[in-house]
């Protein structure tokens, strides 16, 4: 079994198209895990679900599919994040509502546990450093744990015994065996990268070669920018895309 991790989409349709365009290149995948924030900053919300759903998904729900359905209150975000959380939510149809209420925050995928944040706090909570995911790991019982929510490539290396994990980055083309010690990984921002370089980020799961393998792809980030300034959606949440940051 191979699996696409896609983390952070966030209505960015260019991307997550490009994504899936190069996961085909690379030889397909037989499912895709969702790590949450389909919606939420870019301009294309519905578009991103329905490509989604065409898929074999395996998705857990971020704070942005949550707050743009009404399950968290939109004045937790930052004053931008607010107004493209408003925006996504009049740009969802009855269907797409449907498609977010029912993902849950948890769930098991063969040896990894799925999670937006942290398996601690499925929703909220950034594994950002190695106490935060030390912290984590008595709350999953499967040897690995998928996470999104940073936008940011990572990869946090829990052998037995250790009191701390190891912090790594999941980079490009990077192959990393998943036997020996426990791992959190992150694939990094499909929709709205974070980690200074511009391309989607995505990783493949390959179950026989027991591995995960970071990728980034270029996308057409201008005309993903166009559609969020011409949509009313704050300038400043286009400009970033041109900076990965
Ligand atoms: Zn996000």
């Amino acid at each position: 079994m191979r699996y696409a991790v896609v983390a952070d989409i966030h209505g960015n349709l260019e991307a997550l198209q490009a994504v899936l365009d190069d996961v085909l290149r690379a030889g397909g995948c037989d499912g895709v895990l969702c790590l949450g924030d389909v919606v939420g900053y870019g301009p294309d919300p519905h578009e991103c679900v329905n490509l989604l759903r065409k898929e074999n998904h395996f998705c857990v729900a971020g704070n942005h599919d949550h707050a743009a359905i009404g399950l968290l209150g939109q004045e937790e975000f930052n004053p931008d994040a607010a107004v493209a959380s408003r925006w996504t939510e009049e740009h969802l149809t009855a269907e797409d509502v449907d498609f977010l209420r029912v993902l849950p925050v948890i769930r098991v995928i063969d040896r990894f546990t799925l999670v937006h944040g942290s398996p601690r706090e499925p929703v909220w909570e950034y594994i950002t450093n190695t106490d935060a995911a030390s912290g984590s790991l008595s709350f999953f019982k499967t040897p690995h744990c998928l996470v999104g929510h940073t936008h940011v490539p990572t990869v946090f290396r829990c052998e037995v015994g250790r009191p701390r994990c190891i912090a790594g980055r999941l980079g490009e083309g990077e192959r990393l065996n998943l036997s020996g010690g426990r791992m959190i990984m992150n694939p990094g921002g499909v929709g709205q990268p974070r980690d200074g370089d511009p391309r989607a980020a995505y990783a493949l799961l390959d179950l026989e070669e027991q591995s995960i393998r970071g990728h980034r792809v270029v996308y057409d980030v201008a005309r993903t920018q166009e559609k969020m300034l011409r949509a009313g959606l704050p300038e400043s949440l286009a400009r970033r895309l041109s900076f990965g940051t």
